[in-house]
């Protein structure tokens, strides 16, 4: 029987625009093609918190959405919490993001909170940075995808920008970074989505994933070729 590796989708109702799906979907083949069993569970509030997580995921979503889930993610924020800190590989994309920091204010003032796991704080203008974007990241390379954001994030403390800006604008209009990563945890405002042109981001989470629940991971060999084309056509698009 084959190893199960369990994904946490959180929110997917209200958290998952702009083909974050897609994120799962690449999670979750590739796990196959390693060999391993996905099981993925899908979080929505109200829900038991699940036992047995090996990664989470989650997505971007309207500032509407983002006060609808608060309540329950902060019920859920200490669970998390010790998860990441126990070094759990999480990928969250922009909605979700900015709410693993400490806050969003939105640009109409609402203070949506965050559990705090990364140590950052959003503030919403009237600008939306909209349009394609490419970074440099120390740890994973070039990074593609897509962002559509009104809130622009700070980092301090622990938690360190996932990039550098290529194309695009990133966390703020200031300091040209793009997302942030604390331990395993990976905050980026890419979608697209992004892991499908990103493989290499996919097999960091999966690898973590892995090794924590199993002892240890050696990539098999797979063909990347699709996922390089896209990758590369995706490189070329203007902002
Ligand atoms: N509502 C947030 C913002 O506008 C997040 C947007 C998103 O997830 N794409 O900044």
């Amino acid at each position: 029987m084959s190893q199960v590796i369990t994904i946490l989708q959180l929110y997917p109702r209200d958290m998952n625009i702009y083909g974050d799906h897609g994120n799962l979907l690449v999670l979750t083949r590739r796990l196959e093609r390693y060999g391993y069993e996905p099981k993925v569970i899908e979080y929505n509030p109200g829900d038991n918190f699940p036992a047995k997580v090996d990664l989470v995921v989650g997505g971007g979503g309207q500032d509407s959405g983002q006060s609808k889930i608060q309540d329950d993610l902060l019920k859920i924020g200490p669970q998390l919490k010790t998860m990441a800190e126990a070094g759990t590989p999480m990928l969250m994309v922009c909605g979700l993001y900015q709410l693993f920091g400490k806050f969003f204010k939105t640009k109409d003032g609402e203070i949506i909170k965050g559990i705090g796991v990364l140590d950052i704080e959003t503030y919403g203008k009237s600008e939306r940075l909209i349009g394609n974007i490419i970074t440099e990241s120390p740890f994973f390379g070039q990074i593609v995808g897509y962002e559509n954001h009104s809130g622009q994030t700070y980092l301090s403390g622990d938690t360190k920008p996932l990039g550098l800006v290529m194309l695009g604008a990133g966390n703020n209009t200031d300091d040209g970074h793009e997302g942030a990563r604390y331990k395993n945890v990976i905050g980026t405002y890419l979608h697209g989505s992004v892991l499908p042109k990103n493989p290499q981001l996919a097999d960091f989470l999966i690898k973590q994933a892995i090794i924590s629940r199993y002892g240890e991971f050696t990539k098999p060999p797979l063909d990347d070729s699709l996922a390089e084309k896209a990758r590369a056509a995706a490189m070329k698009r203007p902002r």
